[in-house]
């Protein structure tokens, strides 16, 4: 399962950066996860980083998100192919002596 940040989040900004695939960022009101993003750290560490430093305990398992280990797993090296791909094309800047000054 992906984790899920309750309400009792007091917004302390500690699990944000310990997350090893960029799942945390700052919602409408307080963090949240991408469940897309969130492996239960499987594939980097044995524990949930997020759930190690959270104050507050506020970082259960997400019943919407249920996932076995193999699918962590596969969806682990599915973000490690992701984050290995070139940019597109449109998102790579242009040369320093094409940009025009306005
Ligand atoms: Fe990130 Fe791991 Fe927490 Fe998921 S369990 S949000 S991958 S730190
Ligand atoms: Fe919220 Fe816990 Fe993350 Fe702090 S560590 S921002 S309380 S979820």
């Amino acid at each position: 399962m992906a984790l899920t940040i309750t309400s009792e989040c007091i917004n302390c900004d500690v699990c944000e950066p310990e997350c090893p695939n960029q799942a945390i960022s700052m919602g409408e009101t307080i963090y949240v996860i991408d469940p897309a993003k969130c492996t239960e750290c499987v594939g980097h560490f044995d524990e949930p980083q997020c759930v190690q430093v959270c104050p507050v305990e506020c970082i259960p398992v997400d019943p919407d998100h249920v996932e076995t280990r193999e699918q962590l797993m596969s969806k682990y090296f599915g973000l490690q192919v992701q984050a290995a791909r070139p940019a597109p094309v449109e998102m790579v800047p242009a040369p320093l002596d094409q940009i025009v000054p306005e």
